[in-house]
């Protein structure tokens, strides 16, 4: 009865470069999706979907088919079908033009990257990211209010918002990868209402690192950009800025005498910049920071989102590990048990098998899932990066190449997480 789910597809090829045909051909695709949807009994579940194979026309021109986010909707173990509820879709095409990159003061370092979005790069990258506090779903409702909220022309003297966003926390809990994915899904979501849109992703440390009279010239190069984009009203504008906390740390040490006074111009030019921008209703501006303390810039101040990351708890631990031995699984590292795929155990459901007495017929997916376990539980503190390594590490310190043997994969990786610990 409420038109609760959400669903994504890519669309592949371009039939033209006229981006109006272009766009023609996606609100199509979008109409036809609905019909299809409708008329076919899938039960939702997140994750793909196989492109129909006796529709000639969608398995020419789609490569994939995608469900997402219909955790809120549907509770456990219930089975929504497809009459039951009103997909929303959206159809889009991957760019894969990748980074445009401009080098920085040194000749050596980008200080800033452009994307065009929705970026092949960032594809999956949103389901990739574990956090168990629903900080994803919160970020993505925030953005959407903030933009339905410029969008409606809602008066800002009356109800205030602003569109800055700041993650912070220790390095390597997925911020920036948050901020990324956020700002693909939004330029998906949003593509009906701004058919472009450009991520410029800032790295704030290189900017400042060297040559500081040389960033004046860039920061006044990249604001002049950006603004010339976001005078299209039909742009989306995503400007990231990594490691905010370094523009304070130049600004402190131009104040104390301890760099060329230059730079306090430069830090100066990029807030008021930032400023200046924050007005325009078509651009969001992210933020992250790898310090957790109070960060001593005014427009940080005035973020809506201020979201502290933190290292995976247990359960998060497990569902990155378990995407990971899934993924190897796939791939014919792990071999698969009497040339069946496994099935690791989700955490809930296995928390639910070990407190039932199913657990006496233990099966070999149950056995996986408990050894997996007990290596998210060795894993206390590792970042979400480090545990994104750890079946490669795993992997280099035994002596099978190809096809090795689940359980003792996962014994082996009990060592190497502890190791990895220890090491810390
Ligand atoms: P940060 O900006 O906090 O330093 P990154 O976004 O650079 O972290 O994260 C680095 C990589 O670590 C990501 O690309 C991702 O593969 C992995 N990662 C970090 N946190 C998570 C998480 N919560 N869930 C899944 N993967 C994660």
């Amino acid at each position: 009865p409420t038109p609760p789910v959400v669903s994504e597809s890519a669309a592949s090829p371009a039939i033209a470069d006229d981006k109006f045909l272009f766009n023609q051909f996606l609100s199509g695709h979008t109409r036809m999706f609905e019909r299809m949807l409708e008329t076919r009994s899938l039960s939702y579940s997140n994750g793909p979907v196989p492109v129909p194979n006796n529709d000639q026309y969608l398995l020419e021109n789609v490569q994939s088919i995608c469900i997402c986010d219909t955790d809120e909707w549907v509770k456990k173990g219930e089975v929504l079908l497809f009459w039951q509820v009103k997909p929303l879709v959206h159809v889009y095409q991957l760019s894969e033009e990748g980074p445009c990159e401009e080098l920085g003061g040194d000749g050596q370092h980008s200080s800033f990257n452009e994307w065009a979005l929705p970026a092949k790069e960032f594809d999956g990258m949103w389901e990739s990211l574990i956090f168990e506090s629903g900080l994803k779903e919160r970020l993505l409702r925030y953005a959407a209010s903030a933009l339905l909220f410029s969008e409606k022309g809602v008066n800002p003297f009356l109800v205030s918002w602003n569109r800055i966003i700041l993650l912070h926390g220790p390095p390597g809990t997925g911020k920036t990868s948050l901020c990324k994915a956020l700002a693909q899904k939004l330029s998906i979501r949003f593509s009906s209402r701004y058919p472009q849109s450009q991520l410029i992703e800032v790295n704030a440390h290189s900017l400042f690192s060297k040559w500081f009279s040389e960033s004046g010239k860039l920061v006044a190069k990249l604001f002049q950009s950006i603004q010339e984009m976001v005078e299209d009203e039909s742009n989306l504008v995503f400007v990231l800025i990594d490691e905010v906390e370094s523009l304070a740390a130049a600004r402190n040490a131009a104040l104390s005498g301890s760099e060329p006074s230059d730079s306090i111009r430069v830090v100066n030019a990029l807030l008021t910049q930032l400023d200046k921008l924050k007005s325009s209703p078509n651009v969001i501006i992210m933020t992250t920071s790898n310090i957790t303390a109070a960060i001593d810039i005014a427009f940080v101040d005035r973020a809506d989102i201020k979201a502290y990351v933190g290292p995976p708890t247990l359960q998060a631990r497990y569902e990155i590990l378990r995407s990971c031995v899934q993924e190897l699984l796939r791939s014919g590292i792990l071999k698969k048990f009497q040339d069946k795929p496994l099935d690791i155990l989700t955490f809930p459901s296995l928390k639910e098998k070990l407190l039932s007495s199913e657990m006496q017929e233990a099966g070999a997916s149950l056995t996986l899932s408990r050894q997996l376990l007990e290596v998210a539980e060795a894993c206390d503190g590792l970042s979400g990066r480090s545990l994104r390594k750890l079946p490669f590490l795993t992997h280099a310190a035994t002596a099978h190449t190809f096809n090795c043997d689940p359980s003792k994969f996962l014994c082996t990786m009990i060592d190497t997480a502890k190791r990895e610990c220890s090491e810390r």
